[in-house]
């Protein structure tokens, strides 16, 4: 059940309710907006309604939850949520790009393709310590060198940094360099991993199965926004489909439609979902026109050299070359793209 709270309404409106709710055995949360606060409360809706909160002369007005995904739904939270990570927002009219190599392989790599890729207009800097593949004699990522390179990237480019958690058990140790989780697409139904990341305010962006419908990649959101961190960005990144003439189906309709369920921002990214170099800026186009709330562009200094996804990755003259294209076509649909 969510409660809406009236314009104006304070933290202090907000606590006899937030009280009320777990004096009832209910899982209450806080969950502020721009311009109201909502409420939710999770667990037998029965019981709240025996509580009368509606009479209230604080709350506006109370939604009973019906659709199988809650506090991500945009019918509860009308309002789009912006998603800050450092000085950057998703899910306002900045559509912000995230580039960097898949992994993390030295500092020299990680430093020159940050510079790089900021010079280019990128807003974050996104790269692997620990990797998630497919192959255990693949290789497996720097784990924590590779944390202690990003951190050194981040000073020397000024740049956010995004990396992937992949254990509950490293999300502090990960944590403590990163600006937002990366949940990988494998991991998307690591249930523990996503309420250990639930339990922390560091945005989270949280990449779609290979197999997974729309339905299944709310309800992983929902447990990440269900344990209290409401900073979720949501990640189209290719689905299994029957064709191997991309590495995975980008699935471009699901961005819109995403868009029209949910009040998160919604992202793509099109190295992994097509894994074809040469049609990355084709499909980085169609992202943007159809709505995507960022971009996840994988970019190394010498792809030919990359200990993973080298047959994807950009070079720096490549991403330069799709941002200055990207650019008009977020002007034509009413969004910006950093200059630099
Ligand atoms: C990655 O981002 O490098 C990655 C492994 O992506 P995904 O989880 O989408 O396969
Ligand atoms: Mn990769």
């Amino acid at each position: 059940m969510i409660i809406i709270l009236k314009k104006g309404c304070s933290e202090a409106d907000a606590q006899p309710i937030l009280e009320r709710i777990e004096s009832l055995g209910l899982k209450p949360l806080y969950l502020p907006g721009d311009e109201k606060i909502v409420l939710g409360a999770i667990g037998d809706e029965r019981i709240l309604a025996q509580a009368r909160l509606e009479s209230l002369p604080v709350v506006e007005r109370i939604v009973p939850i019906l659709k199988p995904h809650r506090l991500s739904n945009l019918e509860f939270q009308p309002e789009r949520s912006r998603i800050q990570v450092g000085e950057v927002v998703f899910g306002g009219e900045e559509i912000p790009v995230i580039a960097g190599p898949c992994a993390v392989e030295s500092e020299r790599q990680i430093v020159e393709t940050a510079q790089a890729v900021r010079a280019a207009g990128a807003r974050l800097l996104r790269a692997g310590a620990y990797k998630p593949r497919t192959s255990p004699y693949a290789f497996q990522g720097l784990e924590e060198e590779g944390l202690r390179l990003l951190a050194i990237a981040r000073d020397a480019s000024g740049l956010p940094i995004v990396t992937e958690v992949i254990s509950e058990h490293d999300v502090e140790k990960v944590g403590a360099v990163a600006d937002m989780f990366q949940i990988g697409a494998r991991n998307m139904q690591n249930f523990r991993l996503l309420k250990a990341v639930g339990g922390t305010k560091t945005p989270v962006l949280l990449k779609r199965g290979p197999a997974a419908s729309m339905g299944e990649l709310l309800l992983a959101a929902e447990y990440i926004l269900a344990e209290g961190n409401p900073n979720v960005v949501l990640c189209e990144r290719g689905i299994k489909s029957f064709f191997a003439d991309t590495r995975n189906t980008f699935d471009l309709s699901v961005i819109p439609l995403l868009k029209q369920e949910t009040h998160l921002p919604v992202i793509a990214d099109p190295s992994h979902g097509t894994g074809v170099r040469s049609i990355i800026p084709a499909m980085s186009l169609a992202a943007i026109a159809c709505g995507a709330d960022g971009l996840l562009i994988e970019v190394h200094p010498s792809p030919q050299e990359a200990l993973s996804d080298g047959f994807q990755q950009l070079t720096p003259e490549q991403f330069q070359d799709l941002m200055i294209r990207s650019r008009s076509v977020a002007r034509a649909v009413g969004r910006t793209i950093s200059e630099v």
